[in-house]
């Protein structure tokens, strides 16, 4: 920690729950924010929800009809390994109106790819409701698997998504180089790509925006302290590459008044994500729920 110098933009946050919208974002000489926050009267799609995740057991039904209200009408949920994508594909199955699904192995299980596992992946493609190939790519943030493991898995991810088609559901933190390298050897031969939670450089974003590659945007824009340089990254995302996503249950929205008392994030928070991309762009929160939401299911063959 270093103390703030006075060069630094200061970040304030306003929220409103007014349906009048204030100019996007308001930079004063000293560069003050403001944001402005409104409901969504449109459906938005939650393109990156971790609804397998333990801590929806309890009260999934609670958590799904939070979601309804909030104009959330369809989720991906994301797969993280073999078990889980088994678990989100049932999800999906039973209510394939609300749910789709993923199939992967995150970077930091890449320790558990194998060829059964690949064959277990291949095998819940198949299958409609699992809409993409992911999640993998590689995180050399936390290294929870050795960086080896995690390219091989990545490596062996994009070939199921030659293979069978589908479009990529890709996470990329503090290892840009290295991902952007492998992703550039099998670029021609994939489809569609997402690079979920762009958290990165406006450099980074360049080089996958001159991929094709759509990016998702998370809570983490609503984070001042560690999110601010995302609103400058936002606005250079052409407007039919941008996805918006909870991840939930990770990433609250910082911005998210009143203060919540769990840490637990969930679909319903989608508008808080929506509301920041809209401060920094030109779009009212009313285009951008219509472009996202298309782009969602362009993205992934949704059914409208
Ligand atoms: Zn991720």
């Amino acid at each position: 920690m270093s103390p703030q110098s006075i060069a630094e933009p200061l970040y304030v946050l306003i929220y409103t729950h007014e349906a009048t919208r204030l100019p996007a974002r308001q930079s004063n000489s000293i560069g003050i924010y403001v944001f402005s926050i409104t409901p969504s009267d449109k459906a938005i799609i939650d393109i990156g929800a971790n609804l397998t995740h333990e801590s929806f057991a309890n009260d999934f039904e609670d958590v799904i009809h939070r979601a309804g209200q909030a104009n959330i009408n369809h989720m991906i949920i994301t797969g993280s390994d073999v078990e889980d994508s088994h678990k989100a594909a049932t999800l999906a199955t039973e209510n394939s109106d609300l749910f789709s699904a993923t199939a992967g192995i995150h970077p930091h299980y890449a320790e558990q790819y194998s060829d059964d596992a690949a064959t277990a992946l291949l095998k819940l493609l198949e299958l409609d409701v699992v809409k993409a190939v992911g999640e993998t790519g590689l995180d050399f943030f936390r290294d929870i698997s050795p960086r080896e493991k995690q390219i091989k898995s990545f490596r062996a991810h994009l070939e199921i998504a030659e293979k069978t088609n589908k479009p990529l559901f890709l996470h990329q933190r503090e290892s840009h180089d290295t991902f952007l390298s492998v992703l550039k050897e099998h670029r021609q031969s994939v489809g569609r790509v997402v690079v979920h939670c762009f958290t990165d450089t406006a450099a980074a974003l360049h080089d996958y925006l001159a991929l094709d590659c759509y990016i998702g945007i998370t809570g983490w824009i609503c984070d001042e302290r560690r999110g601010a340089h995302l609103l400058d990254c936002v606005s250079s995302i052409p407007l039919d590459r941008l996805l918006i996503e909870t991840d939930a249950p990770y990433l609250m929205p910082r911005n998210l008044r009143p203060k919540p008392k769990t840490r637990r994030n969930e679909p319903c928070n989608l508008p808080w994500v929506l509301n920041a991309v809209a401060s920094a762009r030109p779009e009212t929160v009313a285009e951008l729920a219509t472009a996202t939401t298309d782009n969602a299911v362009r993205f992934f063959s949704l059914q409208k």
